[in-house]
């Protein structure tokens, strides 16, 4: 079975409002999608910045450009359409009770913890003159950056909030545009290693990083080993922001996962986690 969960029915652009995206027809192009890929279990999974709901966590000049919608007629519309229910919240140290506050209550069937800011500064923007207050890589040192970043992904892990950790590399989004540390990564990866080793967490593997200036899969195959060493199941993602990025190089993903061993794929349902052959 194939799964696609970390999904986005809109592109993160100026106008890609709700009434535009959140439709049956655009819901359709994407199960057309998943349908020709071969991918079974199709879900979605909106940002959290993109909800009123998420001012009451975090006033952030990000979040205060996009929150716009309303976090519980998504949920509606979303059960409504037969899709899987998520969403990608950020892990924000010490904002745990009001992101736990957003989530309660509500039907998800899997939570997707992803670490976009360290700190009040964003890893996955960069070039961005309006954004550049709070740029990470303005003047950055590599090395300090990805050791607080996997340091902020253990800490998610371990919170418990999150049923999958997204795009776990994410720091290494923009490849050698940045600075990079040298050598072998796994000192950094290891800072992340106990909290998830602690966790129930899945290790999301996303084929986004592909389409990105790193041009990898998420995470790097010394990261995953690692998370497998340590008992950790795997969830098979795109991070597609239109149908057409949907499952996108997966056949590239089966063969990975096949060659470090993988044979199986974390399935959610109302909050459960199953596996399932990858087939
Ligand atoms: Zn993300
Ligand atoms: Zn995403």
């Amino acid at each position: 079975m194939l799964t696609d969960y970390h999904v986005h029915l809109r592109p993160d652009e100026e106008g890609s409002t709700a009434e535009r995206y959140f439709t049956a027809g655009n819901v359709e192009r994407y199960r057309e999608a998943a349908a020709e890929r071969g991918i079974e279990e199709l879900g979605v999974a909106e940002h959290i910045h993109r909800f009123v709901q998420s001012l009451e966590i975090w006033e952030h000049p990000w979040y205060r450009l996009w929150a716009a919608d309303d976090v519980d007629e998504y949920c509606d519309f979303v059960l409504e359409s037969g899709l899987r229910l998520g969403i990608e919240a950020d892990y924000l140290p010490e904002r745990e009770d009001r992101i736990q506050n957003l989530l309660d209550g509500r039907p998800w069937d899997y939570v997707v913890g992803s670490v976009h800011f360290v700190g009040e500064d964003a890893v996955d923007v960069h070039g961005e003159p309006d954004w550049e207050s709070w740029d990470i890589w303005r003047g950055a040192d590599a090395d300090r950056v990805w050791s607080r970043y996997f340091e902020t992904l253990g800490e998610a892990a371990r919170t418990g909030m999150f049923d999958i950790l997204a795009h776990p590399d994410l720091v290494k989004v923009f490849g050698s545009r940045v600075p990079m540390p040298d050598g072998d990564l796994r000192r950094f990866y290891e800072r992340a290693m106990d909290g998830i080793a602690e966790s129930d967490v899945a290790i999301e593997v996303s084929t986004a990083g592909l389409r990105k200036p790193v041009g990898e899969i998420y995470p790097a195959a010394p990261f995953l080993e690692m998370c497998l060493e340590a008992g950790r199941p795997v969830a098979l993602s795109s991070d597609a922001h239109t149908p057409e990025q949907l499952g996108h190089e997966y056949e590239r993903a089966v063969e990975w996962l096949d060659g470090l061993g993988i044979r199986e794929l974390a399935v959610f349902e109302r909050r459960a986690r199953r596996l399932e052959p990858i087939g």
